[in-house]
């Protein structure tokens, strides 16, 4: 199994995650001019994806959803919450094949099988573990804490794409008003590094082979800063880094 970020900051988020014979896209915030030289760069085409797996429907995790599906017909997978709230925002030409996960019965995609699991943001959004080739991934991004089930579904994982997204300290001087930062560090917001670093610190996490870290904000956070929290409350040895911001990352 391995992965890959397209794109990870507060204005653009898509990781593929493909096992030997599956390739699903988490998320298309993409701009439209991006996506298919963001994918040529990790050597994929549209035609190669199997799935499009969606957390929630912010901009920065939709925006190129609909220019994705005018290239050609893809199952677009989520919680039926977050499908209605995307059917209702954004026109998909007539061309959908929207499918709703069970909220109980873990869904094949493929070879790979997705659980998700309710988050805590301002809209409806889920993370998701995937399973392929006896692996696992866990994917949490856009949530003000990590659920307990969370933590506990985490504990197991090889690989982990996890938010850390404001630093605390920055935030003191950040330019954005009063009433973002309130709603960022509010239980239906982000999770700042410190929080990210305690979530590390409750899965445990001692066979993950590597955690990346995401959804930094460009103004108030720093990869260093990030990487130097998670990795006050990780396990030593495993590897860590962050997601570049808005170009293709290496596979993972
Ligand atoms: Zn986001
Ligand atoms: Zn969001």
């Amino acid at each position: 199994m391995r992965f890959c970020t397209l794109s990870s900051c507060s204005y653009a988020n898509s990781i593929v995650v493909q096992d030997r014979q599956t390739c699903v896209l988490v998320d298309c915030g993409l701009r439209k001019r991006d996506i298919k030289p963001f994918l040529a760069e990790v050597g994929l085409t549209p035609g190669d994806l199997d799935a499009v797996l969606i957390t929630h429907c912010h901009v920065d995790h939709v925006y190129g959803l609909k220019y994705l599906l005018k290239e050609r017909t893809i199952p677009v997978y989520s919680s039926s919450p977050v499908l209605k709230q995307l059917r209702a925002r954004t026109s998909f030409c007539g061309q959908q094949d929207f499918r709703a996960l069970s909220p109980v019965t873990p869904e094949k995609i493929g070879t790979l099988t997705v659980n998700h699991f309710r988050l805590s943001h301002d809209v409806e959004t889920i993370g998701f573990t995937i399973c392929g080739d006896g692996e696992k991934m866990g994917f949490i991004t856009d949530t003000g804490f990590v659920p307990d089930y969370c933590l506990q579904a985490f504990k197991t994982v090889d690989y982990l794409y996890i938010e850390s997204n404001h630093d605390l300290e920055m935030y003191k001087y950040s330019k954005k008003p009063p009433h973002v930062i309130r709603r960022n560090l509010g239980s239906s917001g982000h999770l700042s590094n410190d929080q990210c670093g305690q979530a590390l610190k409750s899965m445990g996490l001692s066979n993950c082979k590597l955690v990346v870290l995401g959804h930094l904000s460009e103004e108030d956070n720093e990869p260093r800063r990030a990487i130097a929290s998670a990795r006050r409350f990780l396990p030593p040895g495993i590897p860590l880094r962050c997601a570049p911001s808005r170009i293709p990352g290496p596979w993972s």
